[in-house]
């Protein structure tokens, strides 16, 4: 598969300009995932309010190749001193609370973080374990975010939702940038044609006579009746055309046809369409 060459990670990187904080988290392992899950995403600032156990060999062990994340970890007592210097805060609830405050989906917050980021830190903040975050924390917050899961099980792993906030910000990073040659880096697929691609896009000559040696293989197969030819040929081309071609696909696919014809004995009788055309016989059918 076509691997794109890694993104530029230029001075708009969200790196240290998001931070992460943790209030009051009873699982030492959580923090070590949450660190894992910030580094994939390519996220390094960290903070833990009042962490139940800090640094330890269960969050380490967690963290896996991410422990640099731990070791620059800022260690507060309070969340007013997480928050001091930021410039906004967003706090993440698997659930509603009693007074509605403005509720972003994840992509959405992702966009006023990055947003705001440009003019200072930016907070997203995750709660407790077993209870999230009290109410007077929310209230700190400009925002809320919820990930819309199940409302009959809402509450996700700690690190799973902070997963889930650092890889939106992440491809709203990659979608914003391009690759040396001004194409954007995240193309929604990458198809014969784009760059990377391992061949070149088949031609329409190339194809058209793939199509009529198509037809007469399966003319030739006793598959297709000229006489009678409901829309076979449209919805094949239809189905072909969806798939966009490379050189390479169309030649096996000819040598798939011509195998065919020769098993049934017809190659000799019959010659393939070659032209990019459509046939005297194709026409009137369609
Ligand atoms: N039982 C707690 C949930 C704690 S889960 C409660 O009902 O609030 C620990 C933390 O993960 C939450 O405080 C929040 O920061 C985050 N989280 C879990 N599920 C979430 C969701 N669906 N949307 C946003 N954040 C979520």
């Amino acid at each position: 598969m076509h691997k794109p060459s890694p993104p530029l990670e230029g001075p708009d990187a969200f790196h240290d300009k998001i931070r992460i904080v943790l209030v009051e988290t009873s699982h030492s392992g959580n923090i070590g995932a949450v660190a894992r899950a910030m580094k994939n995403m390519k996220l390094a600032n960290l903070w833990l309010v009042n962490p139940n156990s800090f640094p330890d060999e269960a969050s380490y062990a967690r963290a896996a190749g991410a422990s640099d994340i731990l070791d620059r970890a800022q260690v507060v007592s309070t969340l007013d001193e997480a928050l001091e210097e930021c410039v906004m805060v967003l706090g993440t609830s698997a659930r509603g609370r009693k007074i509605p405050w403005p509720v972003l989906p994840p992509p959405e917050a992702a966009a006023i973080a990055a947003e705001n980021s440009q003019t200072g830190p930016v907070a997203l903040v995750f709660g407790r374990e077993n209870h999230g975050l009290s109410n007077d924390e929310l209230h700190r917050c400009h925002y809320h975010i919820h990930v819309p899961t199940n409302p009959d099980y809402s509450s996700l792993n700690l690190a799973m939702a902070v997963q889930i906030m650092c890889y939106e910000l992440r491809m709203l990073y990659l979608r914003n940038l391009e690759d040396g040659e001004g194409r954007p880096y995240l193309t929604p697929m990458t198809t014969p044609g784009d760059a990377g691609w391992d061949v070149p896009p088949a031609k329409v000559g190339d194809v058209e006579g793939f199509f009529g040696h198509l037809e007469q293989t399966l003319h030739d197969v006793d598959f297709h009746r000229r006489d009678n030819p409901r829309q076979l040929m449209s919805r094949l081309r239809r189905l072909f055309q969806r798939a966009k071609l490379d050189q390479m696909e169309i030649n096996i696919l000819r040598g798939v046809l011509s195998a065919v014809q020769k098993s049934s004995g017809t190659s000799a009788k019959t010659k393939p369409t070659d032209t990019g055309t459509d046939t005297e016989q194709e026409k009137g059918h369609v």
